[in-house]
Order: C-alpha cells, then sequence, then structure tokens
C-alpha cells in the first residue's frame, strides 16, 4: 500500500480509526509526518491568546479601590460643599425671611437683581470699551491667561493609571 498524500494522512488522523491507521502504524515516514503535525497544532494552540484569569475583575476592583481618585474625591468635596452652602442659604432665609414657601419669590427676586447687575456691567464694558487703549485690553488678557495656566498648574492630575499584572 502507497503512503497517503497529507489531507487524507491528516483527516484519518482527526476521525481516530480508519483504513489509514495500520498503514500510519506500520510507516515510520508517515508516522514521523503525522506527529509533527500534532506537535504543530499543539504549539498553535499555545500561541493563541490565553483566556483572562478568573479573578480579573477581582483585582481591577482592588486596584481601583487602592487608588486615590483625585476625580472621584474632587467631588464628593464639591458636592458636599454645594450641599453645605445650600442648606446654609436654606437655613439663613427661614431664620430671617420666614417660612420655606416664600424662597422661590425670593430667588426670583434675586433673579431679576442679578439681571439687573449684569445689564450694568455690560454697560460698563461697553463703556470702557470705547474709552480705554488697546494696551489695557491686552494686558487684562494677558492677566487671565496667566491666572488661567496657573490654575491648572495647581490642580491636581487627573489621569489615573490603572496597571493589572498578570
Ligand atoms: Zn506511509
Amino acid at each position: 500500500m502507497d503512503c497517503p498524500d497529507f489531507e487524507t494522512l491528516f483527516a484519518a488522523q482527526l476521525e481516530g480509526t480508519g483504513e489509514y491507521a495500520e498503514h500510519v502504524a506500520g510507516c515510520p515516514d508517515c508516522a514521523a509526518i503525522l506527529e509533527e503535525h500534532r506537535q504543530l497544532e499543539k504549539d498553535l494552540f499555545r500561541l493563541a491568546d490565553p483566556l483572562p484569569p478568573a479573578d480579573l475583575v477581582a483585582r481591577v476592583m482592588q486596584r481601583v479601590a487602592a487608588e486615590p481618585l483625585p476625580v472621584r474625591a474632587e467631588m464628593r468635596v464639591g458636592l458636599s460643599i454645594l450641599a453645605a452652602t445650600l442648606m446654609a442659604a436654606v437655613l439663613s432665609f427661614v431664620a430671617t425671611r420666614g417660612p420655606i414657601g416664600l424662597l422661590g419669590a425670593s430667588a426670583a427676586r434675586a433673579v431679576v437683581a442679578w439681571k439687573t447687575a449684569l445689564w450694568g456691567l455690560n454697560n460698563a464694558v461697553q463703556v470702557v470699551w470705547s474709552t480705554t487703549a488697546i494696551p489695557l485690553t491686552v494686558s487684562l488678557t494677558l492677566l487671565l491667561f496667566l491666572s488661567l495656566v496657573g490654575l491648572r498648574r495647581v490642580a491636581p492630575p487627573r489621569a489615573v493609571e490603572i496597571e493589572v499584572h498578570p
């Protein structure tokens, strides 16, 4: 019996038993080819990406909990300050003006007052714009820019790096 071609040989190997199994048992050439093919397949499976470990999510969450999250902390502090300010505002209103039902009307009055103030500010800006020289505007812009850059330097870094070691 002649040696079968590779495809027939590999198909016979997949099926396990077959008419070529006897031939392979008695033919070192075909046995060597099949063994090489088997090793190659094994290596390919090993090369394929391994599945992530089962405890990956748990480890990531552990790292997240361990990291000092600046953004989250800032948010918490900011919300606390906001809540405290609102509470203080409401309390002071109740203490000075009376029942809380009047808060809405008072807030509306405050908005109207702010609008008036902003309108005045707008007029002032128009006056300044028409009377002052350009150097003043430029220097004010520069000042604003510098203070913004300074604020950025002071602010803590926002990026949080999470490393997961296998
Ligand atoms: Zn053979």
